[in-house]
């Protein structure tokens, strides 16, 4: 079955497509991509899940099909949970990963507790379905970022849950998947489109 996902970024699409079930039901969900002509709100709103649900409603407006979305960032303790919703814009609002983690480092103090957050939302137009799943991935701040894999945050993020001292830019897909935010986010989504009212 065809499950659109609202977003008109690729890396995104791949992530999400990694963590499809790769249990016996597999071949029941394959990712649609978002038609180019249905337009996404900004992702202002003060939470995860609420421009999650923004982006999912707009998809599931613009083209009548279910539609999943996701919000994701990372919260530092000592920041008060910054930069949190403005992850993607933490040093500006064009800021690269590169300069988003700079800005980190010159800010959290060293070893900080860090958390990542994903929130996804499901919305199904037809059903009127409405549901939010979240997931958290906890870790603390390297004062040595290293590894060449992942993306944003990740050189300088050591995972509690993570083999030893490793960052999540040093973990395989399979590694990261298996204790990210997003990976836990989407097994809670999974698991619960197996056993509801779907109308894809
Ligand atoms: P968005 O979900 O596309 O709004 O992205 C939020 C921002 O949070 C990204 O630009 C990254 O900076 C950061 N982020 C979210 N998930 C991850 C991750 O898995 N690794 C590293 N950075 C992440």
């Amino acid at each position: 079955m065809k499950l659109l996902l609202a977003s008109h970024n690729e890396h995104k699409r791949r992530e999400f497509a990694r963590l499809l079930p790769d249990d016996a039901g597999a071949e029941r969900w394959t990712l649609q991509s978002l038609p180019g002509a249905v337009d996404l709100p900004p992702e202002d709103g003060e939470s995860f899940a609420e421009n999650a649900l923004g982006k999912a409603r707009a998809a599931a407006a613009g083209t009548g099909r279910a539609s999943i979305a996701d919000d994701s960032g990372i919260e530092v303790a000592a920041l008060g949970g910054a930069p949190g919703v403005r992850s993607a814009r933490y040093a500006g609002d064009d800021a690269t990963d590169e300069q988003n983690l700079d800005k980190l480092l010159r800010e959290a103090p060293a070893h900080s507790a860090l958390q990542y957050v994903c929130a996804i939302a499901y919305v199904d137009p037809r059903l009127g379905v409405e549901r939010v799943f979240e997931g958290r991935c906890a870790g603390r701040l390297s004062d040595d970022p290293r590894g060449e894999r992942g993306f944003g945050y990740d050189p300088a993020f050591v995972p509690d849950d993570g083999p030893d001292g490793l960052t999540m830019a040093e973990l395989s897909d399979e590694q990261k998947d298996a204790i990210s935010h997003r990976g836990r986010a989407a097994r809670a989504l999974f698991a619960w489109l197996a056993q509801a009212p779907v109308d894809l």
